[in-house]
């Protein structure tokens, strides 16, 4: 894996990236508390693009690569980059919500997936297990680890609970692009990959599916599905790897994960 395109940041940097972590979060906190039966993605879709403008901020993908909508939202087998449409929320559904922000040029990411009305159990420990193995994949972000250190938390902890993690999909290096170096799997081996160093941005997003790891592209173009139409959950930070650690960039007091 390459290494040298990786774009550090100054602590100015970071502190800007921050307030763009923080409108994201605050946005998500919004159009989470919209999430029930009846509802649509489209709404979730308007109530997002509308506080995140209001706020200053520019939707990050709305337009990006064509995509049509300011959130990705992926309900129970979609795993990630689900298209809002006008389809209502179903008891019982899960939904992922993905948004990005760019405030004074840099973009902060995050993503969390919510039961609709009440799920069942085997549905509720999914969502459990593929958060916990998103901050799994945080706490192993310090200086001087690896890359595959991080990917390689996210995967035991979602394996040993009996789920599997997404291969074709993978969070990213981020900053003053959405997607920067480096690739930043959900799985793999420890102390391989690239090495960690302050200064790097990287949006951790595991997703983690109930049951194989096998993903197909809906004919949209666009709408990532499990093959075998299992559900799939979605968490995502964006994170500042600091000198004693990681740094969450999307994190407020009162947030959605
Ligand atoms: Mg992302």
């Amino acid at each position: 894996m390459r290494t040298a395109m990786i774009i550090l940041k100054t602590a100015d940097e970071i502190d800007r990236m921050r307030r763009a972590g923080i409108l994201a979060a605050e946005a998500l906190r919004e159009v989470a508390r919209m999430v029930k039966p009846g509802v649509t993605g489209a709404h979730l879709d308007r109530i997002g693009e509308e506080f995140i403008r209001s706020r200053g901020g520019v939707p990050s993908f709305k337009g990006y690569r064509g995509f049509p909508s300011s959130l990705c939202v992926s309900v129970n087998d979609e795993v990630v980059h689900g298209i809002p449409d006008g389809r209502p929320l179903r008891d019982g559904e899960i939904v992922s919500i993905d948004l990005g922000v760019v405030l004074d040029e840099f973009h902060g990411d995050i993503a969390v997936t919510l039961p609709v009305g009440e799920v069942g159990k085997d549905v509720q420990k999914l969502l459990t297990v593929a958060r916990e193995s998103l901050f799994k994949g945080i706490d192993a972000v310090r200086p001087g680890r690896r890359l595959g250190d991080v990917g390689v938390a996210i995967q035991r902890h979602a394996e040993r609970a009996g789920f599997s993690v997404v291969r074709d999909f993978a969070g990213h290096g981020i900053g003053r692009q959405l997607h920067e170096e480096p690739q930043v799997p959900n799985f793999g081996e420890a102390g391989t990959g690239p090495v960690l160093r302050v200064g790097m941005t990287l949006a951790i997003e595991p997703m983690v599916n109930a049951g194989g790891y096998e993903v197909y592209m809906d004919e949209d173009g666009w709408t990532v599905r499990t093959r075998d139409r299992r559900p799939s959950a979605h968490f995502e930070h964006t994170v500042a790897v600091a000198q004693d650690g990681p740094q969450v960039l999307t994190a407020i007091p009162d947030g959605v994960l």
